[in-house]
């Protein structure tokens, strides 16, 4: 039956929730492969064997949130906080470009520093200096008008991971002051005002259920997002969620390998937590179905600061080597990094 449901969402790309619960819960290394054969051959159909590389530059960890799984929340003391200056990002993006870049991922926590302005001041300044780019944003919640003048200001992408489809399993995530109403506004926001939107969720994630994860998976089906981040969850050790257990990498890539199924021109990275939970995650990703991968431009001396989760890999590698390196594992599974800004094909 399961392999059946396979089939079915290879052909329709849609399922129900139950559905989508069944597969969730009947995973077999076998239904795995499977799904990843098919899902590795529709990524062939829209993307060939072409793999985008987007350049993320973490430009702070100041954070005005407190997610109970994440190391640069507010309330964690042991988070040694800092803030890049405008010019130390155009330098991480000009390093970047001479690596072949043409996306950068500004991305950080919720600091009223980044106001609106800096931002599209930030924006502008990039775009002008590298109009063959395209700049994602991942930058947290804001009102829609603010979304609205980073969108005219030249940003092109906005990744903000929904976290959970289900309501009450997002108040358990996250204290009282952050609202699962208001995260699904900004999304729906962002995609209407033209941003190539990019929503996500951690797998294995405390309290997540077979039944929230079908949950996400049909919010995505019916959101259709450009990018979807998926990555396993992975302890950080002054978080509240220190105890709990990591995602593991063969429920990921599994996922992946469904997401596809369910939309194939998905832009869908393999990412770093994947790679941190096993030393081949990433490779495994691609082989499931994956065609985005985010290699670290941000200065080598905040990137142990970014410490969103225990462990995290590449803090001590130049870019240059993470590049080298990346394209390496890329090729091992005959895929193959490409200098383009990657958008979506449809
Ligand atoms: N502040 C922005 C936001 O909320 O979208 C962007 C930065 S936020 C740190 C980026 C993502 O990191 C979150 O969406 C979350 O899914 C992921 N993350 C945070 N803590 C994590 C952990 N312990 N393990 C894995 N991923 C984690």
């Amino acid at each position: 039956k399961a392999k059946q449901l396979i089939d079915r969402l290879e052909a329709q790309h849609s399922l129900s929730i139950e559905e989508y619960e069944y597969l969730i819960e009947n995973q077999s290394d076998e239904l795995a492969a499977y799904a990843a054969e098919k899902a590795v051959a529709l990524r062939k159909q829209v993307y060939g064997t072409d793999v985008y590389i987007r350049g993320l530059i973490e430009i702070g960890n100041i954070c005005r949130n407190d997610c109970y799984y994440c190391g640069i929340r507010r309330s964690n003391p042991a988070c040694d906080r800092y803030r890049l200056t405008e010019a130390q990002i155009l330098d991480c993006a000009r390093e970047g470009y001479t690596l072949g870049f043409r996306t950068f991922v500004m991305q950080g926590g919720e600091d009223s520093a980044f106001s609106v302005d800096v931002v599209c001041h930030l924006v502008r300044q990039i775009k002008a200096e590298f109009p063959d780019c395209a700049v994602t944003l991942s930058l947290g919640e804001f009102p829609r008008e603010a979304y609205q003048a980073m969108f005219d200001a030249g940003a092109d992408r906005y990744l903000l991971r929904h976290e959970t489809a289900d309501k009450a399993h997002y108040e358990k995530l996250h204290p009282a002051q952050m609202s699962f109403d208001n995260r699904m506004r900004c999304l729906r926001d962002l995609k209407d005002i033209g941003y190539q939107t990019g929503c996500g969720f951690m797998v294995g994630s405390p309290y997540q259920t077979a039944q929230t994860l079908a949950e996400d998976l049909k919010f995505i089906e019916e959101f259709r997002p450009e990018m979807c981040g998926i990555g396993p969850f992975i302890p950080q050790k002054d978080t509240p969620f220190r105890d709990f257990p990591a995602g593991t990498c063969e429920q990921t890539v599994y996922l992946l390998s469904l997401l596809r199924l369910i939309q194939p021109n998905l832009l869908l990275p393999a990412t770093t937590a994947l790679g941190t939970i096993r030393p081949d995650g990433r490779e495994r990703g691609l082989q499931a179905g994956a065609n985005v991968v985010m290699p670290n431009l941000s200065p080598l001396g905040v990137r142990k600061k970014y410490a969103l989760y225990d462990g995290k890999l590449c803090t001590g590698e130049e870019a240059a080597q993470c590049i080298g390196c990346l394209s390496r594992r890329v090729a091992s599974v005959g895929c193959r990094i490409v200098t383009a800004r990657g958008d979506i094909i449809r």
